[in-house]
C-alpha cells in the first residue's frame, strides 16, 4: 500500500542513489606495469590507478580489481606498459608550421582558415603525448578560441597556456616584417609598442584579450629579417616595465632572447623564463641562479632552422647564414647552462619545427648530455611549476588532473621511447590507445 511514508523513503532511496559517488562518477582503473607517479623519484612495479571525474582518486600497488572501486569502473589495461604524467610542452606556435608557403598563406588564408588549421595541428600535439603546452606568440584571438574550445570539450587538444601576440618593439622580432607596406600595416599586432609607457599599455591590452602569459622578444630571432641579427632590440626600461605590469596583474612572463645582454636584461627584469637562451653566458647563469627564472632551449628549433637552410631554398642568404650559426651554438650554449644547474623546462618551438614531432626535443637534449632522469622532469614538474600549476598538473599523485601517457617500455632505459607514445588520456578521457 502506497503510503507517505514510503514514498518519502523511496524518493530519499532515489536521491541518495544519485547524489552517491558510485552512481555519478565517471570511473577508470588503470593497471600500470610501471608508474612513474613523479619524474626524479624511482618508478613502481605493478600498480593501480583509479581515475575519478577526470582526476586521480587512488593509487594502490599490485593489480586491484575495477570493481572495487565502481561497478561501472572501466578497466584500461596497461599492465605491460610504462604509465606516467602526459608531457608539457612550454613552447609552440599552434597556428603554423615553418615552410615555403608561409608567405602565401597570410595572404591566401582567412582567420577561420588558420583556426581550423591551428586545431589540427593541437590533436597532433596530444596524439603525441603532450597535454599541455604554452602557445607562445600566435594571432590572438584564434588563439583564445582555441585555448577556450579545447577546455570545453568542443575540439581535442592539450591545455593551452595562451601568450596571443608577443609584446614586441616596432621593427624588431615579433613584429612583421618583408611585405609591403600595406600588408604590414594590416599585420602589425595591436601589442607592438615602443617606450616603457607603450609598452605597459601593450602587456595590459594582452592581458585584457585573454593572454594566460606575456611573451616578449628581447632580441632579434633567427627567422626575422633585421640588421641587429640575434642583438638585444627591446630596450631595459621596456623589459622592465613589461615584466612588473605583468606581474602586478598576476601574468607571468616568457622573453625570447638570444645574445647574452638581451638574456641578462631580461633576466635583471625579472622574467619568469628565457626562450632559447642561444647565448647565454656567465653573467646569464649568476642571474638564472639568482632570480630563479626556467631556461627553455628549444633545440629543436636550432636543429630545424640548420636543416632547412641546408636543404631548402625559401630562407633569404642572411637568414639562412644566422640559422647555420645559431642553431650550432645553441647545443654548447645549452650544455653549459645544464652544467651549472640552471633549471629548465621542456620546449621546442613546434611551428618551426612540425607539430607532433615535440618528443624529439628530449632526443637532442639526451644527445647534448641530460638525463632521461632530468629530461622527464623538466617535461612534467618544472614546466608544471613555470605555468604555475603545480598542484594540478606535473605529477600523477592524488588529487591531480588525470592527464597520463603511457609507452611500450621505460623512457628512463630509452628516451627515444617518447616518440612512440602509445596512450594518451586528457583530464580523465582516453583520447589515444593502441
Ligand atoms: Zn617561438
Amino acid at each position: 500500500m502506497f503510503t507517505f511514508k514510503s514514498s518519502m523513503t523511496t524518493i530519499a532511496l532515489l536521491v541518495s542513489a544519485a547524489l552517491s559517488p558510485s552512481v555519478l562518477a565517471d570511473t577508470s582503473v588503470i593497471h600500470a606495469g610501471e608508474l612513474l607517479v613523479v619524474a626524479g623519484e624511482a618508478p613502481l612495479k605493478k600498480q593501480t590507478l583509479v581515475i575519478t571525474d577526470g582526476k586521480i582518486s587512488a593509487l594502490k600497488s599490485g593489480f586491484v580489481a575495477a570493481s572495487n572501486f565502481a561497478n561501472d569502473a572501466q578497466l584500461i589495461d596497461l599492465s605491460s606498459s610504462f604509465v606516467m604524467p602526459g608531457l608539457m610542452d612550454m613552447h609552440v606556435h599552434l597556428q603554423g608550421e615553418l615552410g615555403p608557403n608561409n608567405d602565401s598563406e597570410m595572404v591566401n588564408m582567412s582567420d577561420a582558415d588558420t583556426l581550423m588549421k591551428s586545431a589540427y595541428f593541437a590533436k597532433k600535439t596530444l596524439m603525441a603525448g603532450f597535454t599541455t603546452v604554452r602557445d607562445l606568440g600566435s594571432s590572438a584571438e584564434q588563439s583564445y578560441a582555441l585555448r577556450d574550445g579545447i577546455k570545453r570539450g568542443w575540439v581535442e587538444g592539450p591545455t593551452i597556456v595562451a601568450a596571443g601576440s608577443s609584446v614586441a618593439v616596432t621593427g624588431g622580432h615579433g613584429d612583421v616584417d618583408g611585405m609591403a607596406p600595406d600588408l604590414m600595416e594590416l599585420h602589425t599586432a595591436k601589442t607592438v609598442c615602443d617606450g616603457p609607457y607603450d609598452c605597459r599599455r601593450a602587456t595590459r591590452r594582452a592581458i585584457k584579450f585573454g593572454a594566460d602569459v606575456i611573451k616578449i622578444t628581447s632580441t632579434g630571432g633567427v627567422l626575422s629579417d633585421t640588421d641587429t641579427g640575434t642583438g638585444q632590440q627591446m630596450a631595459d626600461d621596456e623589459i622592465k616595465e613589461v615584466v612588473d605590469t605583468a606581474h602586478s596583474l598576476g601574468r607571468k612572463v616568457a622573453s625570447h632572447a638570444h645574445a647574452a645582454a638581451g638574456i641578462n636584461a631580461a633576466l635583471r627584469a625579472g622574467v619568469d623564463s628565457i626562450e632559447h637562451g642561444s647565448y647565454a653566458n656567465e653573467e646569464s647563469i649568476k642571474l638564472f641562479k639568482k632570480g630563479g627564472a626556467y631556461l627553455v632551449p628549444t633545440l629543436m628549433a636550432g636543429d630545424t632552422v640548420v636543416n632547412l637552410a641546408k636543404t631548402t631554398n625559401f630562407m633569404s642568404p642572411e637568414i639562412k647564414a644566422k640559422a647555420i650559426r645559431v642553431g650550432g651554438d645553441m647545443i654548447e650554449n645549452f650544455k653549459r647552462s645544464y652544467k651549472a644547474d640552471v633549471k629548465i623546462a621542456y620546449g621546442t618551438d613546434s611551428g618551426v619545427s612540425k607539430h607532433g614531432t615535440n618528443a624529439r626535443e628530449a632526443e637532442l637534449m639526451f644527445e647534448a648530455g641530460m638525463t632521461p632522469q632530468d629530461i622527464l622532469v623538466s617535461a612534467t614538474l618544472h614546466a608544471a611549476d613555470l605555468i604555475g600549476k603545480s598542484k594540478s598538473l606535473g605529477t600523477l599523485e592524488v588529487g591531480k588532473v588525470a592527464d597520463i601517457i603511457a609507452t611500450d617500455a621505460s623512457p628512463l632505459n630509452d628516451i627515444k621511447e617518447l616518440l612512440d607514445v602509445d596512450f594518451v588520456m586528457k583530464s580523465g578521457k582516453v583520447v589515444k590507445q593502441q
